[in-house]
């Protein structure tokens, strides 16, 4: 079998991976023309580098990881620790350490695996056909690629989705903007192996280890959808947004690279249940894009692709029951996590603030069970558990 990938992302290298690990033909097309992902870093969850290692990459990743050993949560306001607790507990029962990952990083260990000089870089697909003994990608440039299957791995806004669906979708704003970038690892604003997250007003500040004695950082700032900004000036904007908040989050903006600091409008899409039409598949964002919420999107598109060369490994000589396969294993568990995001999302930025306030108090109490039962719902039902 042949398969036609649209996408260099975390979705499409490592589903390119895993159909080469069956020993299937793969031809991957990227329309950008170099390895320069949007954000700094990302979370993987515990699914997700289970995916990882699944995709033989189990050394490499943890050398990219950093080491989150505990949480906490601190006061926007007063800097006071509302609450601070061990990741062992999830560690023990998920049976796998999470590491954040520097975003560039992760996508080029992930394109070096499939094989960086063998993904076709400045292809831009404009068209995808269907047929009944294969389909076809149209590109820009004005060539095409023939497949057994397509899997559009082609992103938030994918256009093969409207070719699935057979009409465009809206995503829906989620009613925040969020900063990120990375910055060194300095105590001032958090210990060095700890997730720590300031709250308050609605809003969360957020740093986390990642490999190289390096934080990620991202800033989640409500406001409306559309509101201009110049790159370069994020500092000036969040100092105005966070100030009178703990000194830690002054730190941060302080050492941050204005230059380095991404701004992103987080949307998302309502969960759908097709993501098949004939030999064309979505993987990834195309089909289930979320918030960042709990830090699942990515995680899940990994998921995505074991779940895929499971499908065909089941299915050798059935490529439609292969793809009905896949379908069907992952559209509920997707659409779950979204849901879940889009649920976490509301209350970390006081769509209601009862609920909001309501959560701060909780905090207070937390001895971590409650965080960590959470996120253990989060982690399992994927294709690995
Ligand atoms: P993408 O990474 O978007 O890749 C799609 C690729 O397709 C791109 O390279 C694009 O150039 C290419 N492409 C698009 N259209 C075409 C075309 N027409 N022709 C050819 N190529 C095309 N997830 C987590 O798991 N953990 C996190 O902590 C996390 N944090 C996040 C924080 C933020 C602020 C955001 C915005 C997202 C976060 N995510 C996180 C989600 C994660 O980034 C995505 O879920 C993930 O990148 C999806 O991978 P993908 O391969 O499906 O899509």
């Amino acid at each position: 079998m042949k398969a036609v990938i649209i996408g260099a992302g975390m979705g499409g290298t490592s589903a390119g991976i895993a159909l080469r690990q069956l020993g299937h033909e793969v031809e991957i097309y990227e329309q950008v023309t170099e390895n320069r992902p949007v954000g700094a870093a990302i979370s993987v969850w515990s699914n997700g580098v289970k995916c990882l290692n699944h995709l033989g990459l189990e050394a490499e990743t943890a050398a990219l990881g950093g080491i989150v050993d505990s949480m906490s949560y601190i006061d926007a306001f007063t800097g006071e620790t509302m609450c601070r607790f061990s990741m062992a507990p999830l560690i023990d029962e998920v049976g796998q350490r999470p590491y954040p990952i520097a975003r560039a990083e992760l996508q080029l260990m992930l394109m070096n695996a499939f094989g960086h000089d063998e993904i076709r870089f400045g292809k831009k697909m404009v068209a995808v056909h269907d047929g009944p003994d294969g389909a076809t990608v149209e590109f820009a440039d004005g060539t095409t690629a023939q497949g057994d299957v397509v899997i559009a791995a082609d992103g938030a806004r994918s256009l093969a989705r409207d070719h699935v669906l057979g009409h465009a979708v809206e995503r829906r704003y989620a009613g925040y903007v969020n900063f990120n970038g990375l910055v060194p690892i300095d105590e001032e604003i958090g210990p060095a192996t700890e997730w720590t997250t300031y709250v308050g007003d609605s809003r969360r500040v957020s740093v986390m280890p990642v490999a190289g004695n390096r934080f990620y950082f991202f800033f989640d700032v409500t406001m409306p959808e559309g509101v201009p900004f110049e790159r370069g000036t994020a500092r000036e904007v969040l100092a105005e947004e966070f100030a009178g908040w703990a000194p830690g989050v002054q730190k941060l903006i302080e050492t941050l690279d204005p230059a380095t600091t991404n701004r992103v409008e987080i949307l998302d899409i309502d969960p759908f249940h097709t993501w098949v039409r004939g030999r064309v598949a979505l993987l990834g964002d195309a089909a289930h894009n979320t918030t960042p919420d709990i830090g699942q999107g990515g995680c899940s598109a990994m998921e995505d692709a074991i779940a895929l060369q499971f499908a065909f490994r089941d299915h050798p000589d059935d490529l439609h029951a292969a793809l009905a396969t896949y379908e069907a294993s992952r559209t509920e568990r997707a659409a779950d996590l979204v849901l879940r995001a889009r649920k976490r999302c509301d209350v970390t930025h006081g769509k209601d603030p009862e609920a909001t306030a309501a959560w701060y108090e909780e905090l207070r109490s937390e001895d971590g069970t409650n965080v960590i039962r959470g996120i253990v719902g989060n982690i399992v039902g994927g294709p690995l558990t």
